[in-house]
């Protein structure tokens, strides 16, 4: 398979009043054609930070992109011009964010929605771009008729059924999903995954999804990163991930569902709470809440290391010449 994205190296800082907030800290992450990765982490992890990198939107200030590089389709994003990402945005990778209403305008019929932006990225007429409009509005599962009403006429479900059609509509390379069926419930998150998935396999688009949810991993997802204090802790493909994980927060993780069948989507935390990001341990930011923690987890920063092919993991149980 063909590799589409590439992340090296990356690091991305918020100077804040507190102190400098390290969001993702010596990132390594690939994604090949119609591959869809989760970024999974709780709240603060680094997953959202992680995405604005990938698109070059990092408010800056406060963010700062510190090293690294997104290379997409074989050339790096970062240091590009705005012109150069404003085609790319929209055209090669698009975004889709939890609150479907941040995304639409709410004066404008859906349809003259998606046709402006088909419009913006393809030469084609009015007619042409609310035909097309008229035909992804059917693909998200949307009657054509609906496109001459406005998003408050929809519901939730229905409403992030459009922004996928929006995000869809010039058939990108990479969707980047951050949380997008979280403010659903439950029913209406299973079909919205269904349709992402079903769309996603139809226009060989490759995804990231991002999520705290590891039973939407498990539906979705090709490979895994596990996010936490900004470090992907464990990065693997899925079924490795869920057969044989490795570092003791992924483990945690999977211990805290108590009915791997009903309840995935509930991450019970594992004791302790996330570190303050201005603040975090050193070592292991993750030691002060490890069941497994050794002396030396205060001291050094653990390394990425592959504890088998293309699983890595950043834990100092699984580094060589560390006295266990
Ligand atoms: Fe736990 Fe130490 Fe591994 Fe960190 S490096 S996860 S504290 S065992």
């Amino acid at each position: 398979k063909k590799k589409l994205l590439e992340i090296k190296d990356l690091a991305i800082h918020y100077i804040t009043v507190d102190g400098v907030v390290k969001a993702v800290q010596d990132m390594y992450l690939e994604i090949n054609e119609g591959e869809t990765l989760g970024l999974v982490g709780e709240t603060g992890a680094g997953k959202t930070t992680t995405a604005l990198g990938i698109m070059q939107l990092v408010p800056d200030p406060p963010g700062k992109i510190i090293s690294g590089e997104v290379i997409f389709e074989g050339s790096n994003l970062i240091g590009k011009t705005q012109g150069e990402l404003r085609r790319i945005r929209g055209n090669e990778i698009s975004m889709i964010f939890q609150d479907p209403m941040t995304s639409l305008n709410p004066v404008m019929t859906v349809g003259e929605q998606i046709a402006e932006v088909i419009r913006l990225h393809q030469n084609l007429s009015t007619q042409e771009a609310l035909n097309k409009a008229n035909e992804m509005l059917l693909k998200v599962g949307i009657p054509a008729e609906r496109a001459k009403e406005y998003p408050h006429q929809f519901s939730g479900g229905m409403r992030q059924r459009v922004v996928i059609a929006i995000a869809l509509a010039c058939n990108p390379k990479l969707l980047i999903a951050d949380e997008p069926t979280t403010a659903l419930d439950v029913t209406i998150q299973a079909q919205v995954l269904e349709l992402m998935k079903k769309l996603k396999t139809e226009l060989n688009t490759s995804m990231i999804m991002i999520t705290h949810d590891l039973g939407i991993v498990a539906e979705v997802c090709d490979k895994v990163a596990i996010m936490y204090a900004g470090n992907v802790i464990e990065y693997t493909d899925k079924v490795q991930l869920f057969t044989s994980p490795k570092h003791p927060y992924t483990v945690g993780l999977f211990n805290s569902i108590p009915d791997i069948e009903s309840d995935m989507d509930r991450l019970k935390p594992i004791k302790g709470l996330m570190p303050d990001p201005t603040n975090l341990p050193s070592g292991c930011p993750f030691h002060p809440r490890c069941d497994k923690a050794m002396p030396i987890c205060s001291q050094r920063v653990p390394k990425n290391t592959e504890v088998a092919p293309g699983h890595f993991v950043k834990c100092l149980l699984y580094e060589e010449g560390v006295e266990k």
